[in-house]
């Protein structure tokens, strides 16, 4: 049996949900239907999601929000409307949503984590009736009672795997489920999200603990290509990729499925398929745990993702006093992550993701590490971008790198930082973020010569 996940673009309107009755319709197999709520419809268009967190804010903020729940409402309505679910049904959706603020929250971030999950629990009440009215044998399945429990982080919330052997007892339902996506419930019944586009996470939890045959994710790409489109004219569709491959990928930028999607369907060996909703019957990329690997192409895909900056430091005997542990603690101290240390005798750079500090927590750092490490140098520097080349056919291959970095050093691209780890499926190369689309062509003209 098949977990079907349809995302926000899918479902943006009538036309849309469409095309998803369609698709349940022509495979008796997909009985798990996951949903977001619906997307955008057009470019600059606003997703509910987006409107719920509008909605939310006013409530908090004690601000009129009629326009807000007006737009919102209206997106249920005119699916509601196209497919003659009965005024009852509607109403109850309405209503529901003009009462989430007259409800008790243990605070304001519960409020805003049920506010926004209604988006996609409104969705799966309408979908399962519109489905029922396309003559689909479907009914709503909330996530309290499908036994998807989560861990107490209204906004990131992860799943806590005892989850699984409940959903399991799903497994063998007649009927299609409509299973809302992005959130479940902790152990007090309140409700917790995901982190942003968290449906696809809910997906591959259904699709672990039904045990399914495969979990397909419809989107609105025909494939998962080996370089951005709007970077590199027509790029390839990778059709078989394996889980590695489509982690290291979605770190550096690949948005089409969520990276904590994969965790669920790699526990449970689950083929995941990204399929398009408007042309489903184009193949999609198929992602395993293996693959086959063709020679000739070892390099997978190529990836680039701005926003990091590198605070770079210098000292004397640096890697002898432990002074790396002191950094680590002190990021730690102002709940600041990092991604990288690449680190000489007297040097290192620490790379993160730059949007996490401000110019004010910025120069407290600074002064913070002056006064703990005393180093003889340190500078922090802006907008660097994070460049990945990966590829499951990489591994015991030589001249990858060497093919890599003379293609960048043909177009100039200065290299700040490179990394490989040992898993030899990925390099990463730190480079200035205006010169990642130059790079990442440079790169796939080499991997992908003649496509
Ligand atoms: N609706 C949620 C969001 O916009 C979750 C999702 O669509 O996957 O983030």
């Amino acid at each position: 049996m098949k977990v079907v996940k349809f995302g926000g673009s899918s479902l943006a309107n009538s036309t849309q949900v469409n095309k998803v009755v369609n698709i349940v319709k022509a495979d008796d197999q997909r009985r798990f239907v996951v949903v977001s709520a619906p997307g955008k419809r057009f470019d600059g268009d606003i997703k509910v999601t987006d409107l719920l967190i509008q909605y939310a804010k006013a409530t908090l903020n004690g601000d009129p929000s009629d326009t807000i729940t007006g737009q919102i409402i209206a997106r249920y309505e005119e699916i509601a409307t196209a497919f003659q679910i009965p005024q009852s049904a509607f109403e109850a959706i309405k209503q529901t949503i003009l009462n989430l603020p007259h409800h008790d929250y243990q605070d304001d971030s519960y409020l805003m984590a049920a506010f926004k999950a209604h988006g996609e629990k409104l969705n799966a009440i309408l979908i399962a009736q519109v489905l029922k009215a396309s003559g689909v044998n479907a009914k709503f399945l909330d996530p309290k009672e499908a036994g998807l429990v989560v861990t107490d982080s209204p906004d990131d919330a992860e799943i806590i795997p005892t989850s699984y052997d409940r959903i399991n007892e799903w497994a063998d339902s007649k009927l299609v489920r409509v299973i809302p996506g992005f959130f479940g419930y902790n152990d007090q019944g309140q409700i917790c999200t995901f982190s942003r586009g968290g449906s696809d996470i809910t997906g591959a939890i259904i699709a672990r603990g039904v045990k399914a045959k495969r979990y397909e994710n419809f989107t609105d790409v025909d494939a998962i290509y080996a370089a951005n489109p709007q970077v590199v004219h027509h790029p390839i569709a990778i059709h078989n990729m394996t889980f590695r491959e489509m982690r290291e990928l979605s770190y550096a930028g690949f948005s089409v499925f969520h990276d904590e999607a994969l965790i669920p369907a790699i526990q449970g060996d689950i083929q995941v398929v990204v399929k398009n909703t408007n042309h489903p019957s184009e193949r999609g990329t198929s992602i395993t745990s293996h693959k086959r690997v063709n020679p000739a192409y070892p390099v997978s895909g190529i990836a680039s993702s701005p926003n990091f900056c590198g605070i770079y430091i210098r000292k004397y005997m640096l890697d002898k006093k432990r002074y790396s542990q002191k950094i680590l603690k002190l990021l730690a101290e102002y709940d600041l992550s990092y991604e990288h240390m690449p680190s000489g005798i007297d040097d290192l750079t620490v790379i993160m993701r730059q949007d996490q500090l401000t110019p004010e927590l910025e120069d407290t750092l600074i002064r913070e590490l002056v006064i703990a490490l005393r180093p003889d140098e340190i500078h922090i520097s802006h907008n660097y971008a994070l460049l990945m080349v990966v590829g499951e056919g990489m591994a015991n291959r030589t001249g990858i790198m060497s093919k890599a970095t003379d293609a960048l050093a043909r177009q100039n691209v200065k290299l700040i930082m490179v990394n490989q780890g040992a898993s030899e499926i990925s390099m990463m190369f730190g480079i200035k973020q205006d010169e990642a689309k130059v790079a990442i062509k440079a790169l796939y003209d080499t991997f992908f010569p003649d496509l």
